[in-house]
């Protein structure tokens, strides 16, 4: 394929999961890519991105979201900048600025190195869902753009989310035209769909774990999911889309209990022999294992929480659309079993 144009696009944190798909999208729609890692002998965590069609466009550079040194290389020659990377932790630490200095810190450089480099036109920023929706009532209104959350209400993931997003927007205010580049934020919701290598990400881990019977049922838990495909493609259209300039867009489905989640699940996967449990998990028992579990103290967070939010701009604006959910649950297990990350166990005992 002959690339798009002669500047790669960066793509930052390339050995995560959101960021494999958007430099999968790239590379599919002619692009070359540049994906910034912290550490460029560490082939393993790149190996499944090499192999991707067109990987032979793909390069690597070392940056590091807690250190100055490594960002002005990085965006040197390219016009758009994607800022996926941020850290996803599956527990709360026990010192929050873990997670909000390198979101936070961490936007800023990349930004910085933006303004300092004439060629970069546009920046798309992964922010999140969680920058949007925590802290407000379940009044049934179906939050949009115009929301923030309330930072006073927020966990530590949420609150790195947030504070991120409005340091993104706040720099770009004081710097005005003087930025020299364009800012778009995506915001999605909870991220499923395949994954392209067995490094389980903090968001299809609930999945992984009920597919694995390591929960033995659905705890209330309640998410607006959105396929990692859909959310690379909304990546790309937040580039390639002119008038998405100073926009941010929620990209999330419908509100989905996890036990819906599972029924689907069980109806694909347990005639094919594996054994995924439908029963809900009482909130007390939630309560009891927090005491004991750094995961479900997390969770404890988001119990019988609704997520009611509107993707319409992105919709109308970007010209996005959302596959349905089943697709993605079903991509997102049958990924887990191809690479061997669904214990075979289950499956023989059912088959007796
Ligand atoms: P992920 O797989 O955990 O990827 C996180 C990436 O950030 C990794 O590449 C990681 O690099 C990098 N990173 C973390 N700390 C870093 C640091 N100090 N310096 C450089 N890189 C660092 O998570 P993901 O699900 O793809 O999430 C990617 C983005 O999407 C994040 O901004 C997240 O907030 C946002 N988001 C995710 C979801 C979701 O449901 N997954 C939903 C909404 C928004 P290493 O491999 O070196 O650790």
């Amino acid at each position: 394929m002959t690339p798009k144009s002669a500047a790669p696009v960066l793509v930052t944190g390339a050995t995560g999961y959101i960021a494999g798909h958007v430099i999968k999208e790239l590379l599919a729609n002619g692009y070359i890519v540049r994906g910034t890692v912290r550490d460029t002998s560490a082939t393993h965590k790149t190996a499944h991105l090499r192999a991707l069609p067109g990987g032979e466009r793909l390069e690597f550079v070392a940056a590091d979201l807690t250190r100055d040194d490594g960002w002005a290389k990085a965006v040197d020659g390219c016009e758009y900048v994607m800022h996926v990377a941020s850290p996803l932790p599956n527990h709360t630490p026990k010192n929050e600025d873990e997670v909000i200095r390198p979101a936070v810190d961490g936007t800023l450089r990349v930004l910085r190195a933006c303004a300092d480099d004439p060629g970069v036109k546009r920046v798309v920023l992964t922010s999140s869902i969680a920058a949007i929706r925590i802290g407000h009532p379940d009044d049934g209104r179906a939050r949009t753009e115009d929301d923030w959350s309330n930072l006073d209400k927020c966990p530590v993931y949420p609150k790195s989310k947030t504070l991120a997003e409005r340091a993104a927007w706040d720099f770009m205010a004081d710097k005005g035209s003087a930025a020299g580049f364009e800012l778009v934020a995506v915001n999605p919701g909870l991220v499923l769909g395949p994954l392209l290598n067995d490094d389980s990400s903090t968001s299809v881990e609930t999945l992984r774990k009920l597919v694995n019977r390591e929960l033995p049922g659905s705890p209330r838990l309640g998410f607006a999911v959105v396929d990692v495909r859909d959310v690379a493609i909304a990546h790309r259209l937040a580039l390639e889309t002119p008038a998405a300039a100073g926009n941010r867009y929620i990209v999330a489905g419908e509100h989905l209990w996890l036990k819906d989640m599972a029924s689907i699940l069980a109806a694909e996967f347990n005639p094919r022999g594996y054994r995924i449990p439908t029963r809900a998990i009482p909130n007390w028992v939630m309560w009891l294992a927090a005491r004991f579990d750094k995961t479900a103290r997390l969770a404890l967070d988001f119990i019988n929480v609704r997520e009611h939010l509107s993707a319409d701009k992105a919709r109308r604006e970007l010209g996005w659309s959302m596959r349905p959910v089943d697709e993605t649950l079903i991509a997102t297990v049958d990924s887990m079993i191809e690479l061997g990350m669904v214990r075979d166990r289950e499956k023989a005992s059912a088959r007796g």
